[in-house]
């Protein structure tokens, strides 16, 4: 589609040619396989020599229709869909990994991420050593000669970090690491990694491009060469995206930047008003001035995206009393949800942690997770109001 359509415009026209049908809404294609005319036909599309869906594990209209989306938006040359968020972590990464390679990380990522690195990928000799994302300076001692892959997120979940992206591409760069960024918090309309030096983006398409709760999906867009790699490797491992989930995600996208602005503005409204509170001891917004990075954030971001953190003064008997205090919000692991949600690390997600490593991780006891959603604003103010006042 023509450059000269704004964003908006070129996700929701962008869609996939109509049938004979002549439908206005693209239509499903669930289907397993496809038919040829013909036996050359049948070759010239296995021989990669015809563009034609061969079978839906390796692509599919509605699939093909998702990904072109995110493709736009990232500002990539191609794409590959997956089922979840973790496969498309797990099939980014392991077509670029031997046996005995390295992988540098940032500490704060994603719950299964860690656990993929720490306790399954050791399996094969493949080591992950992790640093801070607060402080780069380390990552040149951090460095060594069978690093492969260099992988970070920003916003960091739940501590609300920013990690510097274009200073992570230069470092990628010099000692000729693969840069994956899981860009799944910020969305591609607020953050694109790859013009920021990143080679490879993932994301959970579960969160804010579904942004309404119902499907898993993930994603992975990069330079053509790179994705050929993980889309040949991931023909073979089957972790395909669904046409249904592909084809409620498409759908999602025509209202992602609605959703995503909208939420990103009653985010930053909530984290001033929760800046003014005597029971919080602080709040991690990107957009809140008082954000250690907010300079980075500004510059590296469109908006602040629809997480917030704070910590309650009271520790672990307040963060949990806070959550028992809510009405509206929803307690549940899920975000980017068109419904607010709020967690509490310290007792979930989190628990199995000690005292020092919830420290290491920058997660207080009393830290509050809030995922913001659509609601009328007024109503998410009450309701945390209402609860911090029962504290
Ligand atoms: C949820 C999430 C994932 C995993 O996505 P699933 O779709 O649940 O598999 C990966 N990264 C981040 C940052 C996430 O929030």
């Amino acid at each position: 589609m023509s450059k000269k359509y704004g964003i908006e415009t070129q996700l929701i026209r962008n869609q996939l040619e109509r049938s004979h049908y002549k439908e206005h809404s693209v239509p499903l294609y669930l289907t397993s396989s496809f038919v040829f005319d013909d036996s050359e036909s049948m070759r010239a599309a296995f021989a990669e020599e015809q563009d034609q869906n061969i079978y839906s594990r390796f692509s599919n209209p509605n699939v093909t229709e998702f990904v072109d989306k995110l493709v736009l938006l990232e500002g990539a040359e191609a794409g590959y869909a997956f089922a979840t968020g973790m496969a498309a972590v797990y099939n980014t990464i392991i077509p670029f990994l031997n046996a005995g390679d390295h992988i540098l990380s940032a500490s704060s990522i994603f719950g299964s991420t860690h656990t993929l690195f720490t306790k399954y990928l050791p399996k094969w000799a493949i080591e992950t050593t992790y640093f801070n994302g607060n402080s780069l300076d380390e990552l040149e001692g951090l460095v060594q000669p069978n690093t492969r892959i260099l992988f970070a997120e920003s916003p960091t979940n739940p501590g609300v970090d920013i990690i510097d992206i274009k200073r992570l591409g230069s470092f990628a760069a010099k000692h000729n690491l693969l840069l994956v960024i899981d860009n799944t918090f910020a969305t591609p309309l607020l953050q694109q990694p790859l013009s920021l030096g990143a080679d490879l983006v993932v994301h959970s398409g579960t969160k804010l491009l579904d942004g309404q709760g119902r499907v898993l999906g993930g994603a992975v867009v990069g330079r053509s060469e790179l994705v050929r790699e993980i889309y040949l490797f991931s023909r073979n491992t089957g972790p395909a995206l669904s046409p249904f989930n592909a084809w409620i995600l498409s759908k999602s996208m025509e209202t992602l930047s609605l959703r995503v602005y909208k939420q990103s503005e009653s985010a930053l409204r909530l984290a001033h008003i929760l800046e003014q509170r005597g029971e919080v001891s602080f709040v991690k917004y990107p957009f809140l001035a008082s954000h250690p990075q907010y300079a980075l954030a500004k510059e590296q971001m469109k908006a602040g995206g629809n997480v917030i953190s704070f910590e309650l003064v009271g520790g672990k008997t307040a963060g949990q009393r806070f959550m028992d205090a809510l009405e509206l919000f929803s307690l549940t692991a899920n975000l980017g949800d068109s419904r607010s949600i709020a967690t509490h690390p310290a007792s979930t997600t989190h628990s199995k942690l000690t005292d020092e490593e919830l420290e290491k991780a920058g997660i207080g006891k009393g830290l509050v997770r809030l995922s913001i959603g659509l609601e009328t604003f007024e109503d998410i103010v009450q309701d945390v109001l209402n609860a911090l006042d029962k504290l």
